[in-house]
This record gives structure tokens, sequence and C-alpha cells, in this order.
């Protein structure tokens, strides 16, 4: 037994709370799997968690039960609130629950660090969440690490090498900067009500610092246009961000014929570096 409060069913029986198809609500009822993808963010005695997207608090109590010194949970939908907060009884002082958009907080006004995220995300808001927590102004970022649901196709983005179709944007924003793995993948039948497609969780750990330096708006403005037009030689898919560009992929090391998915993070960033040199 995880914890000594009434199985997830019973929760949302007593509380009503119907899925709602337009907050992105697949709801996890197992508590030994919940308890299974709180481990996967490793030791939380000594970390502040931030979840979002904490529903009726089946991943809430696995983080809380596992040990988590204190649990900031952000949630949209209030309906939720009353089932949080029997959760917070059966954890003095361990659990704040914002009735919140994850959008718009500023969640470090509400923890302390050292901060680790883990969440069941939205799957609407899951991505946009994650590139703006791997763009902070500053590096490294108030997480130590994420641990993050997404569909499975999206999981499989973050972690891609290159070659492969699943290369672009979203592997090398995440892999700049951190180490990205699959922990855990779960068929749709995890979730209940049981979405369309398959999961997976991605643990990403923030490094100290790049693996390669880079300027952070360069190397952004680099990689979206390069797959923007992925099938496209890099000599014309880079066209529009120098008028000398295939000198300077020769001297970051690049084939002006490659395209972008043949490009390993390595030469993105020799190339930032040589955008941000001055012409001639
Ligand atoms: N963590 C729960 C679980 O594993 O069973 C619920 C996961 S469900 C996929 C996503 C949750 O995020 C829902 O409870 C939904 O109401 C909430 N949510 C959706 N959009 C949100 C937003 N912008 N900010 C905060 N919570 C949001």
């Amino acid at each position: 037994m995880i914890d000594a409060l009434p199985p997830l069913r019973e929760v949302i029986a007593r509380h009503d709370l119907r899925a709602r198809k337009a907050l992105g609500q697949n709801f996890l009822l197992d508590l030994n799997l919940t308890a299974r993808i709180a481990r996967v963010a490793g030791d939380l005695s000594a970390c502040d968690v931030l979840e979002i997207g904490p529903g009726p608090g089946g991943l809430t109590r696995g983080l809380l039960a596992e040990g988590a010194r204190r649990v900031l949970a952000v949630e949209k939908d209030a309906r939720c609130l009353p089932a949080l907060a029997e959760i917070a009884a059966a954890y003095p002082g361990r659990l704040e629950v914002l009735n919140a958009d994850a959008l718009g907080l500023d969640p470090m006004a509400h923890l302390a660090p050292p901060v680790r995220v883990v969440a069941n995300l939205p799957y609407n808001v899951g991505t946009e969440l994650l590139v703006r927590w791997l763009t902070p102004p500053q590096w490294p970022p108030f997480w130590e690490s994420l641990t993050l649901m997404f569909q499975r196709e999206v999981a499989e983005r973050i972690v891609a090498q290159p070659g492969s179709r699943a290369y672009g944007r979203l592997a090398l924003l995440a892999q700049w900067r951190c180490a990205a793995r699959i922990a855990l993948r779960l068929p749709p039948e995890a979730f209940t009500p049981a979405p369309k497609v398959a999961s997976a969780v991605v643990h990403l750990t923030a490094l100290p610092a790049p693996r390669y330096p880079a300027d952070p708006a360069v190397l952004s403005r680099l990689v979206a246009a390069a797959f923007n037009q992925r099938r496209k030689m890099l000599r014309s898919s880079l066209r529009g961000l120098a008028p000398d560009i295939e000198d300077r992929l020769r001297a970051a090391g690049i084939p002006p014929t490659d395209r972008a998915e043949d490009v390993p993070l390595e030469g993105f960033c020799a190339l930032a570096r040589e955008l941000a040199r001055p012409a001639g």
C-alpha cells in the first residue's frame, strides 16, 4: 500500500471528477505506477518538487509517499481541489496546491531550491512548457531535472539522434544542455480514459554548462531555419542567415550539401559560432 488514502477510483467518483478532454485529462489511477514514475526522479527527500496538473492526485501521492520534501502542485481545474486538499491533510506541511494556469505562473515564487519538476502533463501544453523550461534566460535553470510524461512520438523527438526522422529542433534544444532519456513507456490503457496514442516518461537532467559553446539566440535561429526546410540542402535552407553561408558551413566542418538531419549537435554549435562572427 502506498498510503492510507482511499483508492483513486473512489476519490474520482466521490468528487465527480469526470475527465474533460479540453483540459487534456487522462488520469493515472494505479498508485504503483505513479510511485514508479516518482522514483524516476531519484531521491526527492532534499528537494522541492513542482508538479503541473495533479488532477485527482495519483502522481502527487506517489511523490509524497516516495519522500519528496515538499510538492507544489499547480492545477487549473478547480474541481480537483477538494481531492487534493485531502492529500495535503494526510501529509501536513508537505503539499501546497495552487489553482492556476501553469503557463501564467512564476513557480519560483513558491519553491525553494533544489527543485525537480515531475508531471503527467496535459498534452496540449506539454511541449510549450518543455521548450520554456529548456530556454530560460540563464543557465543552469531553476530546476535540476524534469521527469515528464509525453505522447510517445514527442518523447522520441526529445531523445532522437541525427539521421532519424524524429531528429530536429526539440532534440537539439534538449540535448544541448541536458542529458535526456526515455525512462518508461506506457500503453494507452495505463490511463483513464485511455488516449488514442501511447505515452512515455522522459527524464532530463540539466548539465552545469552546455555540451558545446554557442549563443542561445543564434543557435535557436539556426536550428529553426535548418529544420523548417529539413529536406533541403543546408546551403539553400540557410541562405537567409548569411550571404556567405557556404563558406561558414565549410568553416564549421559541415558539407554545404548536407541536410539538417545529417548534422550532429556539435556541428550546429560550431556553425552557430561561425554565424556569430562578423562577415569578411
Ligand atoms: N497528474 C494527473 C494524473 O497523472 O492522473 C492528471 C494528468 S492529466 C494528463 C493533466 C492535468 O493537467 C489535468 O488535471 C488538467 O486539468 C491539468 N491542466 C491542464 N492544463 C493545465 C494548465 N494550463 N495548468 C495547470 N494544469 C493544467
